[in-house]
Parts: structure tokens; C-alpha cells; sequence
């Protein structure tokens, strides 16, 4: 063990220069984390009781659910998480299945995968304000895709989605909904989707819930979304370092194991199951999943949600008060306004798309930091009129 653990800047194993160059960096990562405000990424974890596994090469390697011959692993720990995070999206007991991935983008790439091998003729509908890194997942899947419109704020326009099936009804139709869309964090509702696809009489159909952004969140609204597995998603993913927080990126992917059967092959090699994107996995993340689990609990998750929703409210109701058009979707922790300076959007990183810019509330934030981002939005935009 090193136990250098400290910002420092390293030890004895680099030169001065090196270390004097990561004393600077690490300075730098202090400020611009303080002022990063303009997208989803919780910083109040505290994962120093974790720091000793920086001392061993953890490789989750395959399927979490089955062993291996590699026994350097966190799988224990990462069955615990999934566990967690499949009871809050109401799966079917006894069939699901998960793995922690890289992120968003590999939980979605895994759903549609999945759905292309259920589906291999489907059409996969997805709306207009879906993220960036969809259109490349189906590229990879060669599958074959349709662009619904959205609402203004931001939701899919389900009538669209109507006449759009209503043309396609040999087909069997896969929907990519997204559960809160990056701009206006808006929720397709499956319960809407799920009727019109029972109105049109479709026998096969598949439902992916991209929760990249809500799915930490949307379980501990007292208002849920429909969005889950009793709603009818046949996978969802959740990114891990956007609510729940994490150091680096990773995410959770859950499906419905009748699904994940179909696609599982053998792999006499590993002594595993090789039903995950990648071969070797990342073994610390789900061990981040796993403290955050423990350390949070549902209250803990209810609780942050609450203390975001709150002061969500209170940057619009700020903004407003400053004569500035702001809202957000409901129950939403994003903060949307009109578009601020490049300068600002630097500043304060801000993503800006459609001639909108948001501000997005994490658990870290508290009530001087939004007025005091607040005043900043709002000199820029009065500078701008
Ligand atoms: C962030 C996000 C993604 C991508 O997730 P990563 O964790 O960044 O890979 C996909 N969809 C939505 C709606 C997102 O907010």
C-alpha cells in the first residue's frame, strides 16, 4: 500500500516537475468543480473509505451473476447494487437481470441490442430531443430507426407517435423513451405509449427506458413517472455518476433475464457468461454503487431528491422574479432560461441547445450557491437585452 492520500501531488516516484504539474491540476479540478452548474453531476459523495482498492486491479470480467476464474472482483458488491436499483424500478422478481457499464450510452446500446435480437425486423421510434449518442448505437445495431417529433418541452409528441405506428403495423415496433431528455429533462410516459400501442393492436413491441438522467431520481418522486418495469420498459438504463455520483463515469443497466437468456453464450475461457458489451469490466465502479447504496439507502435518495426539487424551485422562482423567462419541466431538477453569453456558458458550463440554456440542481448545491448563480444568470442576460 502506498497510503499516499492526500492532494499532495504525488510522491518520491515522480520528479518535482510532475508532481508540481499535478498540484496545479488538482487545483484546477477544485475550481472548476465549484463551478460547474450546467450538468448532472452530484458531487457530495465522499468515497475515501474506497481509496484502498486503488491498490488492486479489479476486473468484473462477464456476467455478474455468474462466477469466474478470476477471482480479483467486486461481483458480490455489484449484485448488491443491482439489487437495490431493480427493486426501486419495480422488476419482475426472480427475472432480471444487470450489469454497472460505462455509462448511459452502454446501458442504451445493451437495451437496443437486446431488442434488435428479440425484434430483428423492428423499427425503433425514438424522439427528436433523444441523446446525441443514440443515433450512433443504432448505426452500430444497423437497425432500422424513425425520428418522432417532440413537444415543446421536450416530451415525444405521442400523436405523432400514433400516426407514425399506424403506418409501420407489420412491424414490430421498439420505443426508445427517454426518461428525462438532456435539454428540459422532459419523461416520455409509458403509460401513454403503452395505450397507444394497445389501441393500435400491436401484438410485439418492445419498450427501453433510456433513465440515464432520472432514473436515480424518478423513483423517489411522490408523483411517480411511469417509466419502469410495472409500467411496461423491458430494459432501462441509469448513468451512475450523474444523481448518484461516482468519481468516474458508470452506469447501471437492468433487463428482463427471459430477454438476456436468448442472447447468453457460453465462454469456456473466462469460465463465464459472456452476456455484457464489453469483456473486462471496471470492478471499482460497482463498489462506488454499492457505498452509495449503503451510505444513501431510499431516504437518503428521498431526501436529496426532495432537497434538489426544493431548490430548483427556488432558482426558477429567483429567475422569474428577475424578469427573466425560466421554468422547468415538473418535478424536474432541470432549471431552463433563455440562452446566456458563450463567456457564461464557459464560466459556469453551461450546455446551451435550441436557443436554450440550463442550469441542472444536484444534492451538493445549497441555497447561497443557487442565488448566487442566480445573479450571475441574471446580469448576463441583462447585459444581453
Ligand atoms: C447522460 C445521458 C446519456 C448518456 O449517458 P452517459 O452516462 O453519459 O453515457 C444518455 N441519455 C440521456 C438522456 C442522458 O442524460
Amino acid at each position: 500500500m502506498s497510503g499516499r492520500d492526500d492532494d499532495s501531488g504525488g510522491g518520491p516516484l515522480l520528479p518535482a516537475a510532475d508532481r508540481q504539474r499535478l498540484r496545479d491540476f488538482y487545483a484546477y479540478l477544485r475550481q472548476q468543480a465549484a463551478l460547474l452548474a450546467g450538468y448532472p453531476v452530484a458531487q457530495d459523495f465522499d468515497y475515501d473509505e474506497l481509496k484502498p482498492l486503488l491498490d488492486y486491479s479489479l476486473n468484473n470480467v462477464g456476467d455478474p451473476f455468474s462466477g469466474s476464474t478470476c477471482k480479483i472482483d467486486s461481483r458480490e458488491f455489484e449484485r448488491e447494487a443491482l439489487e437495490f436499483w431493480a427493486r426501486q424500478m419495480r422488476a419482475p422478481a426472480g427475472d432480471w437481470w444487470g450489469y454497472v457499464t460505462n455509462g448511459g450510452t452502454e446501458g442504451n446500446l445493451y437495451g437496443l441490442y437486446l431488442a434488435r435480437e428479440l425484434h430483428p425486423q423492428g423499427i425503433v421510434y425514438y424522439s427528436q430531443h433523444t441523446h446525441y449518442s443514440v443515433a450512433k448505437s443504432l448505426h452500430f445495431l444497423n437497425m432500422r430507426n424513425i425520428m418522432i417529433r417532440s413537444q415543446p418541452n421536450g416530451e415525444m409528441d405521442y400523436a405523432d407517435l400514433r400516426e407514425t405506428l399506424k403506418v409501420n403495423r407489420d412491424v414490430p415496433p421498439i420505443i426508445f423513451a427517454n426518461i428525462g431528455t438532456t435539454m428540459t429533462e422532459a419523461r416520455d410516459d409509458l403509460g401513454e405509449i403503452n395505450s397507444i400501442l394497445d389501441e393500435l393492436a400491436v401484438p410485439k413491441r418492445y419498450i427501453h427506458s433510456d433513465a440515464a438522467m432520472c432514473g436515480a431520481i424518478a423513483p423517489f418522486l411522490d408523483r411517480r413517472p411511469r417509466f419502469d418495469f410495472a409500467d411496461g420498459a423491458d430494459s432501462i438504463a441509469i448513468s451512475g455518476h450523474k444523481f448518484i455520483g461516482s468519481p468516474m463515469p458508470c452506469g447501471i443497466v437492468l433487463a428482463r433475464r427471459s430477454h438476456v437468456n436468448r442472447i447468453a453464450s457460453a465462454i469456456a475461457y473466462i469460465g463465464n457468461l459472456d452476456t455484457t458489451v464489453t469483456g473486462s469490466r471496471n470492478g471499482h465502479t460497482p463498489m462506488f454503487m454499492w457505498y452509495a447504496v449503503k451510505r444513501f439507502g431510499e431516504p437518503g435518495f428521498r431526501e436529496r431528491v426532495q432537497r434538489s426539487l426544493a431548490l430548483a424551485e427556488r432558482a426558477v422562482r429567483s429567475l422569474k422574479a428577475a424578469g427573466i423567462d425560466a421554468w422547468r419541466n415538473p418535478d424536474a431538477i432541470t432549471v431552463v432560461f433563455p440562452e446566456v453569453s458563450q463567456a457564461l456558458q464557459h464560466r459556469r458550463q453551461l450546455a446551451t441547445a435550441y436557443g436554450i440554456s440550463h442550469v441542472i440542481v444536484m444534492p451538493h448545491m445549497d441555497e447561497p450557491y443557487i442565488d448566487a448563480l442566480v445573479a450571475e444568470i441574471a446580469a448576463d442576460l441583462e447585459n444581453r437585452r
